[in-house]
């Protein structure tokens, strides 16, 4: 596929290439010990800033087919998630799905949201694109349909289950290529008095704490509020409430409905973000170009403080393996000639080698049999709850690195 020629939101051409990552395989593409020399496909990684609407894209796009057939993240892996999402759904049920009422969940995973609904007279439907993914949802007692949401998805599920009062859509909207199709089926199947709840990643936290690893290619949008709302506009749409999560290292949720829906917009908390995000610059080149300067620093300490580590004799081992760790190591060019080995607590990460720079990751218990001094924590965003389960690491004298926004020793 070609590099994009018009913005996925507005359609401009108007677009500014800031940020080349260069060649990179796909973030979850881990490599089984047997397959580690057949050829590895890589893609480019460059992102671009739209000037007329605002949306920061991937100006590349990887067909979604060869993206999300076998995806690996399961979302119940991790204790910060499972409380994040039981939170959220304790606040659908109080505020917004009536008894009876159709919650539907797009993108959900193994159903860790949804799960916390069983039993609470709503009716749940979760639609989930990876077959293996939805397969453990419905074994564990979440409905899931096994598809890709669009347009002509909603109108099987609205034809079949009728209008839907509540549509939640996490950490979604970022991997959807055709972004206008995806809001039409949320317009279509929601009821004339639903509500729509959408979180994902907020582009100004990734632009103040220079969160430049949760760039890669299943993240096709990396969203402001703005050009969010210019695009739920578009179809008929509007948003009435905005919150920040500390989720993912900075996460947005947003509450929309139906244009004259119910619900009043408190239109001066959403204006006040639009305020800051122009304070930021998040319009602009200029800020972009900056943030692109600032990722190459961070790749020259990071390089400078693991060399000299590893010259001085410490070992480095490498603590989570989530998506965005590979851009980092990628992007960086950190392998197996800098650090030991990786662990990760997820099964289908374990005795399989990171994309790319092919170190290979064990569970947590490798820690034990083969010591090291240091642990480089790529999933800073969960840094208090690694940091937390491995406080006898610290004790015997262990010490962490943190790699972004700045690399530094905790
Ligand atoms: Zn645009």
């Amino acid at each position: 596929m070609p590099n994009i020629t018009a913005c996925r939101i507005c359609g401009s051409g108007k677009l500014h290439v800031f940020l080349r990552l260069g060649p990179t395989p796909l973030a979850n593409s881990f490599i089984k010990p047997e397959r580690i020399g057949d050829p590895e496909p890589s893609y480019p990684l460059d992102v671009c800033l739209c000037n007329e609407c605002g949306l920061v894209q991937l100006n590349y796009v990887v067909p979604p087919e060869v993206m999300f057939k076998d995806y690996i993240y399961f979302s119940s892996t991790s204790a910060t998630m499972r409380g994040h999402f039981a939170m959220l759904a304790s606040e659908v049920l109080a505020d917004f799905a009536g008894k009876g009422s159709l919650v539907v969940e797009i993108a959900s995973n193994d159903g860790v949201l949804l799960r916390n609904m069983l039993g609470k007279d709503v009716r749940i439907l979760g639609v989930e694109p990876a077959t293996n993914i939805a397969l453990k949802a419905n074994e564990s007692g979440v409905r899931t349909l096994n598809d890709f949401f669009n347009s002509g998805c909603a109108r099987k599920i609205r034809a079949s289950e009728g209008p839907a009062k509540v549509v939640i859509a996490n950490n979604v909207l970022a991997h959807v290529p055709d972004l206008k199709d995806f809001v039409t089926g949320v317009s279509s199947l929601l009821a004339d008095d639903g509500v729509f709840i959408a979180e994902f990643p907020y582009l100004a936290d990734l632009y103040s704490h220079l969160e430049f690893d949760t760039i890669y290619h299943e993240h096709l949008s990396y969203f402001s509020l703005k050009p969010i709302i210019r695009l739920f506009g578009q179809s008929g749409m509007e948003l009435f409430d905005v919150k920040k999560q500390a989720v993912h290292g900075g996460t947005l949720r947003i509450y929309a409905q139906k244009k004259g829906g119910p619900r009043k917009a408190s239109s001066g908390k959403i204006g006040g973000m639009l305020d800051e995000e122009k304070r930021l610059g998040l319009y602009g080149n200029e800020a972009y170009d900056k943030f692109a300067s600032d990722v190459g620093t961070l790749r020259a300490e990071l390089l400078a403080l693991l060399r000299g580590l590893k010259k001085g004799g410490k070992k480095i081992a490498i603590y989570g393996a989530p998506a965005k760790g590979n851009t980092l190591l990628n992007y960086c060019k950190i392998g197996a000639d800098l650090v030991e080995y990786a662990v990760d607590r997820s099964p289908y990460k374990q005795n399989h080698y990171t994309p790319g720079t092919h170190i290979m990751v064990y569970g947590p218990e490798k820690l034990d049999e083969s010591k090291v001094d240091y642990l480089l924590i790529l999933a800073w965003n969960m840094a208090d709850e690694i940091m937390a389960q491995q406080a006898s690491f610290k004790q015997s004298g262990g010490k962490f690195i943190l790699p972004v926004p700045r690399p530094r020793i905790a």
